[in-house]
């Protein structure tokens, strides 16, 4: 794959990978300066042009900014700012902005939720990096920010240059962090708080542990811009900064007239963002415009930050909904009096887990505040007032077995044990009502999630009895009256089914659409009855064309299991079951009804398989494959076979001789395909 990548390149890029981190850990852990600057450019840009050219970027490079050895402070030292931070003047309404940028461009980006830091150079070096703190004075945190993404150590541009930047974590990351903190410490209570925590650190080799990223949202000073394409625009300096190696905040240029589509564009973003924000930031693009306008004393006029409402409203909870899913795992969903969010009503909110729904002691009745995180999803923010405890159930709400609370690194979950609750059967229950099996059409997986959870269905006669819990349904999110009819009517037309359709319905191990047909065939009229009373004498189904041992075996063990050929027997009193194909009868009437579906063209032929398999993975599955089909497979030529199938159709072995011999025509894997893809393709004859 790496053409490029020679051993010797490989030991030259490993050699400077070596020789770089020295001087790099000289340089930022023990103060000491080993290498000259000029010479540590030299060695990181032949490294950068080996990596570029071969595509290898070896896991401790310094050209990544991970690596730069790990330091401890005793306590985080106090600097001052040379340019002090104003915060921004805030707005909720966004029809304001065109008139706010007055008829210039302006660029409009993320308000990143995290914790800002000021990151100073000089000579191409990472100099200093320096918590916002009071905006006038901050803390020391060099030794991590080496560490963070988006941080370069070293940069090209070699004057002196300070930027602000947002230190950011991933919700992912800050789920997997918090996770990983023992129940009995306090967890994080946000990803700006861990972020936070984390990058005023003592310890660089914890910082260095938690995927922090610096997000550039400010060139605060460059004494010489003259690098930058036009260094007086906002938007020029972001792409000069991201040419120099730096994360820069997602960003667009805006106009009066765009400013307002195109925060809209952002707020469509908003249920995909990786990294928490808290808004969105204008500042005019004309930096020296801006500069010119001065402040109001508390805030700068060249920038404003627009805030999505998110006040949290006050609700009272009804009762908590433990929702099941295919794990056994049951999640805690508040459902409250419904209440007036950012323009839709609001009820329910996941409450995440037990360790969660405890800590916030949600009894019936308990007045909550809700909001919508980001505008999307609701949350329950605070208990104001606690009527009690949270109810953890005894027993699973879809099947009434007993649950039990499972702790793992700390966070408390509830499962249901039972390994026959239907929630964990989901599966079953979308084969059930697919198309070639009982053919509820509109019926889709997430429907039958949420009815399986709810405990409307736990067995497949359930789903023709569902007018039982026609209230419930018609008030579940996104289900109206008028889904519930359309449901109905085609559970009513699913009624009438085929014999082999309901018999691939039942989901006995290896019996598909297929299989389902050869022995509806094979049984003829009444296939339901005779189907259940051959049962009862115990009738050796291998006796079917395409039917062999195993499958029988499949049949007796699902037979023998009381409970699923009860349910499939409950199951078929609700319906009305039609013949699907009449079999060879004594009276002569074998008429084939030409709508049940065509017969496979490989259907009652015998095939012996020798030699390497190219198609099929091996040979087992080839016989599954002919069996399915209603062909037969056997292990020795004979005048009864139809075909022997042998990659190497001129090999000299015994059976190719024996096909010979008594003319039985010798077929390639690919012939074989084509034969069981066509109903008029005859290979070999
Ligand atoms: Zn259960």
């Amino acid at each position: 794959m790496d053409n490029n990548l020679t051993t010797t390149t490989l030991a030259e890029m490993k050699e400077l990978v070596r020789t770089l981190n020295e001087a790099a850990y000289a340089y930022y852990v023990e103060d000491n300066e080993i290498m000259s600057n000029f010479e540590y450019d030299r060695l990181y840009d032949r490294l950068s042009a080996l990596e570029a050219e071969t595509g290898t970027v070896l896991p401790d490079s310094p050209t990544k900014s991970a690596g730069a050895g790990y330091k401890a402070v005793s306590k985080l030292e106090k600097s001052e700012h040379e340019f002090p931070a104003l915060s921004l003047d805030k707005t909720k309404d966004r029809y304001a902005l065109p008139a706010w940028l007055g008829g210039m461009d302006g660029v409009l980006s993320w308000k990143l939720d995290g914790l800002t830091v000021v990151l100073t150079y000089e000579g191409g070096m990472l100099q200093k990096a320096v918590t916002r703190g009071s905006g006038t004075v901050g803390e020391v945190v060099t030794h991590n920010a080496v560490h963070f993404g988006g941080v370069p150590k070293r940069i090209r541009f070699k004057g002196k240059l300070i930027i602000r930047g947002e230190a950011v974590m991933k919700y992912a990351d800050f789920e997997e962090v918090n996770r990983r903190i023992p129940e009995t410490e306090a967890k994080y209570k946000n990803p700006r708080n861990l972020a936070s925590a984390t990058v005023r650190l003592l310890d660089s080799k914890e910082a260095a542990e938690r995927p922090v990223t610096v997000m550039a949202f400010d060139l605060v000073y460059i004494d010489d811009g003259r690098g930058i394409r036009d260094a007086n625009s906002k938007n020029a300096q972001y792409e000069w900064l991201e040419g120099q190696g730096f994360s820069v905040v997602p960003h667009t240029l805006v106009t009066p007239l765009t400013v307002v589509s195109e925060l809209e564009r952002f707020e469509r973003q908003l249920p995909e963002n990786e990294f928490p924000t808290d808004g969105l930031v204008l500042i005019l693009d004309d930096e020296a415009y801006g500069r010119s306008l001065g402040s109001t004393g508390k805030f700068p006029r060249n920038g404003i930050a627009f805030k999505w409402q998110d006040e949290a409203v006050e609700s009272r909870i009804r009762e908590i909904e433990w929702s099941a899913s295919r794990t056994g795992l049951l999640n805690p969903v508040a459902i409250f009096d419904p209440v007036e969010i950012e323009g839709t009503t609001v009820s329910r909110a996941s409450v995440h887990n037990v360790s969660i729904a405890r800590a916030l002691r949600l009894g019936k009745g308990s007045r909550v505040s809700v909001y919508k995180a980001n505008l999307i999803i609701p949350q329950i923010a605070e208990t104001i007032e606690s009527t009690g405890e949270t109810p953890i159930p005894e027993n699973c709400p879809v099947c009434g077995g007993a649950t039990s609370v499972h702790e793992n690194e700390g966070i408390e979950t509830l499962y249901c044990e039972n390994p026959d609750c239907p929630a964990k059967h989901v599966g079953r229950f979308t084969h059930f009502v697919s198309r070639d099996a009982m053919n509820i059409v509109g019926l889709s997986e997430a429907t039958l999630e949420t009815f399986i959870d709810a405990g409307f269905v736990r067995k497949f006669a359930d789903l023709y009895r569902l007018e039982r819990f026609r209230d419930n349904i018609v008030t579940l999110e996104g289900f109206g009256v008028r889904s519930y009819e359309n449901l109905q009517a085609a559970v009513a037309a699913s009624r009438s089914v085929k014999f082999s359709a309901l018999l691939n319905a039942a989901g006995i191990p290896g019996i598909g659409k297929d299989m389902a047909k050869q022995i509806s065939r094979f049984l003829g009229t009444d296939a339901y009855g005779r189907f259940t009373g051959l049962i009862a004498e115990r009738f050796d189904f291998s006796a079917v064309s395409g039917i062999g041992e195993v499958i029988n075996d499949n049949i007796y063990e699902w037979a023998d299991d009381v409970s699923r050929f009860e349910e499939f027997k409950e199951l078929a009193g609700l319906l009305d079951i039609s013949d699907d194909v009449r079999s060879v009868r004594a009276d002569g009437d074998n008429d084939v009804q030409a709508s049940s579906g065509a017969i496979s063209p490989i259907e009652g032929k015998t095939f012996v398989i020798t030699g390497a398999l190219n198609g099929f993975s091996n040979r087992d599955k080839m016989v599954e494959f002919i069996e399915e089909r209603g062909g037969k497979v056997s292990g020795s030529v004979s005048s009864k076979t139809d075909y022997l199938i042998n990659n190497d159709v001129n090999s000299g072995s015994g059976k190719n001789k024996k096909a010979k011999e008594l003319g039985v025509p010798v077929i390639s894997e690919e012939e074989f395909m084509k034969l069981a893809a066509s109903p008029v393709y005859d290979p070999g004859r």
